[in-house]
């Protein structure tokens, strides 16, 4: 309940746009930022990305900060950037992976043109991955359950036109058994996440409790046989070590070799059991944000977990 409640707050504060002006703009909050923000721009992006896969063996998911962007101009500017971040990734030689919210791409101020700007990410990411070896795609992030439907009608659409297409499913939501169970009949690449959204008890689970048995129940479907045959790809995005352990047992049982299925963590979050994970032969990636527009994350890191609380009350303080 506790929470649930502060995450309510933060998720409030990371849509406010007096309090991202404030805080964006206040040298005292630096500290936020480079805790899970890599940089402002995309150097700053590929250059931890290769600092991360040379020096443990991580790669990286590249995300150009922005969210529920309200300004045309700023939609095509975020599109460059996505380009700019696959295209930097290529000339590093390595996975051109670039996650995107449709938010930032147009869901909220020109829906119709999120599918083109969807296909011409994705389209570019094909072809400059051409025969590389490496995880290549456009991972469609996943937001509130207003564009749920949308999300994952885009993936499907870019998916059956051949493209480097991989989606994000969140546990607490109810609906995401039967959402996941045609993935895997689709073969797609899903990362599953817990899920940093609010939303009423119709819609998702309240307790952590039920969240980390919905996510147990769908990492054992994400990691069954039955998968693994239908060339389904499983991203499991948590820091939680008892859903690796858990995930780590059913692929053993189940036939899959670590680098047929990876974890997937954010930049600035237990790093040290990343480096664990990819110590133990097993494939990990990082979330890794870059721009100038760093509030909104941060503070949904923040609202992660109530001990965090101590990290916002710093930023405001010093
Ligand atoms: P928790 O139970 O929250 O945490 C497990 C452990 O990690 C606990 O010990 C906890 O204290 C620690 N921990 C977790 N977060 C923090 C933190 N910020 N600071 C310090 N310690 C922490 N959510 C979406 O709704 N849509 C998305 O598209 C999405 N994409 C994501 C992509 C990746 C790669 C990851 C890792 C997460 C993503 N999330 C997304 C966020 C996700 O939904 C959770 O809010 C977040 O990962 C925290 O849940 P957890 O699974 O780590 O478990």
């Amino acid at each position: 309940m506790i929470r649930r409640t502060w995450q309510a707050a933060m998720i409030g504060l990371a849509r406010s746009a007096t309090a991202k002006r404030f805080m964006q703009s206040a040298r005292a909050t630096s500290f936020l930022r480079d805790k899970y923000v890599a940089g402002a721009d995309i150097s700053a992006g590929s250059a931890r990305a290769v600092a991360l896969i040379k020096g443990h063996g991580i790669r990286s998911s590249l995300f150009f900060m922005g969210e529920y962007v309200d300004d045309p101009a700023l939609v095509a500017e975020t599109v460059g950037h996505k380009l700019t971040a696959a295209e930097a990734l290529a000339a590093a030689d390595l996975d051109i992976h670039v996650s995107v919210d449709p938010t930032q791409i147009g869901q909220v101020v020109t829906p119709d043109e999120v599918e083109g700007h969807a296909r011409t990410i994705a389209g570019r990411i094909g072809a400059l991955a051409g025969n590389r070896q490496g995880v290549h795609c456009l991972m469609l992030d996943m937001e509130d359950a207003s564009v749920t439907d949308v999300t994952i009608a885009l993936h499907d659409t870019l998916q059956d036109a051949g493209l480097p297409v991989a989606l994000t499913l969140q546990a607490y939501r109810r609906r995401t058994w039967d959402d996941m169970v045609r993935q895997v009949e689709r073969g797609s690449r899903i990362r599953l996440v817990k899920g940093a959204f609010a939303a009423g008890p119709d819609l998702a689970f309240q307790t952590q409790r039920e969240i980390k048995a919905n996510s147990r129940r769908l990492i054992d479907l994400m990691l069954s046989s039955e998968a693994r045959e239908r060339g389904f790809y499983p991203i499991i995005a948590t820091h939680d070590t008892a859903l690796h352990e858990h995930a780590i047992a059913a692929a053993r049982h189940n036939g899959w070799e670590p680098g047929t299925y990876e974890f997937e963590m954010l930049l600035g979050v237990r790093e040290d059991v990343a480096r664990d994970l990819a110590a133990r032969g097993e494939r990990v990636r990082l979330y890794v944000p870059f721009g100038r527009d760093w509030w909104p994350h941060a503070v949904r890191r923040i609202g992660e977990n109530p001990r965090n609380a101590v990290l916002l009350a710093r930023s405001l303080v010093t």
